[in-house]
């Protein structure tokens, strides 16, 4: 295995889990003018330093968030209500633009209740409105038309990293590392893939953390068994999901098949959730 500046490492097994990162080389301009949420130790940094720059802001102030996924409408409900905390002189316009629908492939309920969530919060929602070109302060959406925006935040669709391809090893039709139900390459038993950069053949589903966090306890058992020459394992993940959706202002709206429901509450359970596995980890 060859690694950046580093001498080149032998292995009798190998497990990939390097994620996923929106495509942002997509839209023209966008390596140079936009912010993209991955990798997201560098979202927090470029966040810190932008949102220290908007506590003086005076006047208008456009952002926009490109990608209806779960992860764009976070996004931007999370940034309108924390600029609206900071950026008290300036006029904030929150928009987000996206190329379908917001949150393709989940409850029709989940959609309205979010549309109305954005119209009640005064964000701007584009949906059929992919981003074609970033310009410094513009952005240029499909109906040709160019919107202001003094920031913009990339969270298109998960893609895969373009070195999958000089692998050599067998890849799903969007480029991602194609694996069997243990987990391993197709084309390689001794190579894993999990999480985002690997698509399970024989069960796909969304690139979500619900399914990367869950194929940790297969996976190791599998290294370890192959390890000790025995076979690996078949593992069926669930196919449906809890998804809730942080809203920025202390409320949540929680997903599943196709019924969702907003509060408070909503917000306090995923929290529960989060700081519960956070804990596993410590
Ligand atoms: C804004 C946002 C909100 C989200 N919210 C949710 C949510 O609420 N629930 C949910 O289930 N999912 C959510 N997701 C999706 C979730 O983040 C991913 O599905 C999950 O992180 C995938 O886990 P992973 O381990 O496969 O990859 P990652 O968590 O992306 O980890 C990959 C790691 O590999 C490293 N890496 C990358 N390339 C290399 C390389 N060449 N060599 C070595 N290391 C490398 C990266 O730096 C990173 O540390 C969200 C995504 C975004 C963008």
């Amino acid at each position: 295995m060859l690694l950046k500046d580093q001498p080149a490492l032998a292995y009798d097994l190998l497990s990939i889990d390097v994620g996923s990162a929106p495509n942002v080389g997509a839209i023209a301009g966008a390596e140079q003018w936009a912010i993209p949420v991955k990798p997201i130790a560098e979202l927090g940094r470029r966040w810190l330093a932008f949102s220290e720059r908007m506590t003086t802001w005076r006047g208008p102030l456009g952002v926009m968030v490109i990608g209806g996924g779960a992860g764009g409408v976070e996004l931007a409900l999370a940034v309108d209500q924390r600029l609206s905390e900071i950026a008290t002189a300036a006029s904030l316009q929150v928009t987000l633009a996206t190329k379908d629908e917001i949150l393709a492939g989940q409850a029709e309920a989940a959609r309205r209740k979010l549309r109305t969530i954005f119209q009640r919060r005064g964000i701007r929602l584009l949906e059929h409105a992919g981003a074609e070109r970033i310009e410094r302060g513009s952005v240029k959406l499909a109906d040709g038309q160019w919107h202001q925006a003094d920031a913009v935040f990339v969270v298109t669709e998960a893609s895969a990293a373009p070195w999958f391809a000089d692998t050599g090893l067998p890849l799903d039709e969007k480029g991602f590392l194609a694996v069997d139900d243990t987990l391993a390459s197709t084309g390689d038993p001794r190579i894993f893939a999990a999480g985002d950069c690997a698509t399970v053949l024989a069960h796909r589903r969304p690139k979500a953390g619900v399914f990367a966090v869950r194929q940790g306890p297969p996976l190791a058992d599998n290294l370890r068994r192959v390890l000790g020459g025995e076979r690996a394992r078949p593992f069926v993940p669930q196919s449906r999901y809890l998804s809730i959706l942080g809203t920025g202002d202390g409320r949540a709206v929680a997903t599943r098949g196709d019924w969702a429901i907003e509060g408070r509450w909503v917000w306090w359970w995923k929290d529960h959730i989060d700081r519960k596995w956070m804990r596993m980890y410590r």
